[in-house]
């Protein structure tokens, strides 16, 4: 293990926090507290360089802008490690984990994105579990793509999505298999893993200029928001419909809006309210219009890895048609053709 050496880039969340009068803040020396839990330990431990944000945030407050720091930051220092991992608030990070499997596809080396549920500096913390079965995994030969470590489970990245306020076991991946679990021994899931690349084929396109709006429906959603919305001239927009895609289609007004907005170029896309299961529009009658609205359907994405992969998309430039025929293509594991 001593012969590994990792990048730790720390990019804020609970994980590094202290309580303050008004509420957990960032700690003022997280790399004393680190080194406090890491310095002496046996060689079953890689080597790490802390990389430390110079303003760790709540991700709460990240951005695609904020996404895109991390990619480049891996990057550019790619070269330089045999892995990394990512400390980051648990709010988004199955966010940032998809944005960094389409920036970074065809990955050869870990990215494990980790956290805690509790900080550091408090009793009971689950830091350090985390943190250290993440940096033996960015120590393995055999995991060659972004992946969330989160109490016990290794789970693909942009499968990820956050279950839970309140419990440790804060993540799951519903519709794929765990990647791996950490019981007494760390065992991984070969059959799952991505396999090897042949070449890295990193795309680091300038995020933040486009614009994705989620639309979810609700019973009796007020056409006056949709039509809002629409007004704004997305890029594109994700809607979060019911069960198996399903959207209100008694009132034609929904389809039309939707149809005049798909023919002016914003890409539609349709993803679950369940997180369990994929989109098939046109399972149900109350679905078949959108097909006709050139609504299009996420298959079993989850809704951080739509919005990821379409803000990816976008980023990179590529024409309407092309955004959608990329959507619909598995480009980083993200989804089960
Ligand atoms: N609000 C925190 C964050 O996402 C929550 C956490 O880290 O668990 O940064």
């Amino acid at each position: 293990m001593r012969n590994k050496h990792i990048a730790l880039i720390y990019t804020g969340g609970t994980v590094g926090m202290i309580k303050t009068e008004q509420g957990y803040a960032p700690m003022p020396d997280f790399a004393a507290a680190l080194s406090a839990l890491l310095g002496d330990r046996d060689d079953r431990l890689p080597r790490y360089t802390l990389h430390e944000y110079a303003a760790p945030i709540d991700s709460s407050n990240a951005t695609p802008r904020d996404w895109q720091q991390v990619g480049r930051d891996i990057a550019a220092r790619y070269h330089d490690y045999d892995g990394f991992v990512v400390l980051h608030g648990t709010d988004t990070m199955a966010y940032t984990a998809a944005a960094l499997s389409f920036m970074l596809q065809g990955l050869r080396k870990p990215v494990i994105l980790t956290g805690s549920q509790i900080p550091l500096s408090a009793a009971r913390s689950d830091a350090p579990q985390n943190l250290i079965t993440a940096l033996q995994l960015a120590a393995s030969d055999a995991i060659r793509e972004v992946a969330i470590y989160f109490n016990q489970r290794l789970l693909r990245g942009n499968r990820a999505t956050k279950v839970s306020i309140e419990r440790l076991q804060a993540f799951d991946s519903p519709n794929y298999p765990w990647l791996g679990e950490a019981c007494i021994e760390v065992k991984l899931n070969h059959a799952a893993l991505l396999p090897c690349a042949d070449r890295e084929r990193f795309e680091l396109p300038e995020y933040g200029n486009c614009m994705v709006l989620p639309l979810r429906f609700v019973p009796g959603l007020p056409l006056q928001a949709v039509r809002a919305m629409l007004d704004l001239k997305p890029q594109a927009v994700i809607l979060a419909c019911y069960g198996a895609g399903n959207a209100p289609d008694r009132d034609p007004a929904l389809l039309d809006m939707l149809a005049q907005a798909a023919a002016s170029g914003t890409v539609l896309a349709a993803c679950s309210q369940s997180p369990h299961g994929r989109v098939t529009i046109g399972a149900y009658a109350a679905g078949a219009g959108m097909t006709a609205a050139g609504v299009i359907g996420a298959g079993d994405m989850t809704f951080e890895a739509a919005f990821a992969k379409l803000h990816h998309l976008l980023a990179r430039g590529l024409a309407v048609d092309d955004v959608k025929r990329e959507f619909l293509r598995d480009l980083s594991g993200e989804l089960t053709a």
